[in-house]
């Protein structure tokens, strides 16, 4: 079997962009992009309308046509692309093993970038509203003209939603938080911040439960988490902020991951305890989450990768392809 440099797995920001990165370093890199696994290929921002906060897009782009443009530098650059799911992966032995459904290929380095899935509700009508009301990322959305000078909602009690709530304000004549219990997680800098922002209400032990509107959200159906009784918010937007989960369930076992998933990768380095397998973007980081920052650490593997491979080995490796 043909021993590939790098196969990079997952295709958002950070994968694109290490591939662009490692193909201009000529290592000809393998790229999984996935087909239905973390959701669909080109990550999180496939299921987000304007990117706004994209360096070197004044006007905005769409986060499809972000990713197309991306996946079109990659391919320039003599990456080699695969729509398909990996399911195995073997860091045990070297070359290491990297099994989708329909291909298994060995491999000199691994870069992971597999990402994060924001977890959902899956309420009554979320499907209707999603990206028309519905949204799991204030900051990528929530200057839309959908959401400004009028009342939305936030789900959570972390301090995600705190951040995106406060966030909100800048747009929204009104935000409502609805957390399921009696207490905040948030940290109590930003507790405190959302107790004194005019603008934002709270609603304790509530629960949204469905969703309803005509083409856009208009309104949601409230449960009571005590009581169990139902009430009516008018609102024109839903922002999910209750958690995400890193796409790390292959990795079990080989990478050393954190209390909630998350690869642990050494220093500002994305390196991780595996010699050869480095991890990029939200499936390490869940402190920032932004596209640029994902594209970022890419880059960074890439780099990393590079100087690896080229004293690993050296020649000999990069020769065998
Ligand atoms: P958290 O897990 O901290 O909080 C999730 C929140 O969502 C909790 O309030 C939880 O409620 C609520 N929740 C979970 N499931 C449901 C559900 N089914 N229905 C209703 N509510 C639900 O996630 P975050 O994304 O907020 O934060 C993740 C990590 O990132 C944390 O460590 C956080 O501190 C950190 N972070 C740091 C930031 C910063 O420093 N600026 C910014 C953002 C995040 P409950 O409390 O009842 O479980």
């Amino acid at each position: 079997m043909r021993v590939q440099n790098l196969v990079i797995i997952g295709s958002g920001p950070a994968g694109y962009t290490a591939a662009i990165y490692a193909g201009r370093a000529q290592l000809k890199p393998l790229v999984f992009e996935g087909f239905n696994a973390g959701g669909v290929p080109g990550g999180q921002l496939m299921t987000t309308t304007e990117v706004e906060n994209f360096p070197g897009f004044p006007d905005g782009i769409t986060g499809p046509q972000l990713m197309k443009q991306m996946r079109q530098q990659a391919l320039r650059w003599g990456a080699n692309l695969i729509t398909d799911d990996v399911i195995k992966v073997d860091f045990r032995q070297r070359p290491f093993i990297i099994t989708a459904n329909e291909k298994e290929v060995q491999a000199f380095g691994v870069i992971i970038c597999t990402g994060a899935t924001a977890k959902r509700l899956h309420i009554l009508g979320e499907d209707e509203f999603w990206n028309n009301g519905i949204s799991a990322c204030a900051i990528c959305d929530g200057a839309s003209p959908l959401f400004r000078h009028v009342e939305v909602a936030v789900v959570g009690g972390g301090d995600t939603a705190a951040e995106e709530a406060l966030y909100l304000t800048k747009y929204a004549s009104q935000v409502h938080l609805l957390v399921r219990s009696d207490q905040l997680r948030a940290s109590k800098t930003m507790q405190n911040r959302l107790f004194a922002h005019p603008q934002i209400k709270i609603h304790w032990h509530s629960i949204p439960i469905s969703a309803h509107g005509n083409e856009i959200l208009q309104g949601l159906c409230l449960k009571n988490t005590l009581t169990g009784d139902i009430s009516q918010l008018s609102v024109n937007g839903l922002f999910y902020a209750i958690g995400h989960i890193p796409n790390t369930e292959l990795f079990k076992g080989q990478i050393t991951l954190d209390a909630q998933g998350y690869i642990i990768t050494e220093g500002k380095s994305t390196t991780t305890n595996i010699s050869g397998v480095w991890a990029a973007g939200d499936v390490q980081d869940h402190h920032y989450r932004q596209a640029v920052t994902a594209a970022g650490s890419g880059c960074m593997a890439a780099l990393e990768a590079e100087r690896w491979l080229s004293n690993y080995g050296s020649l000999s490796i990069l020769s065998v392809v």
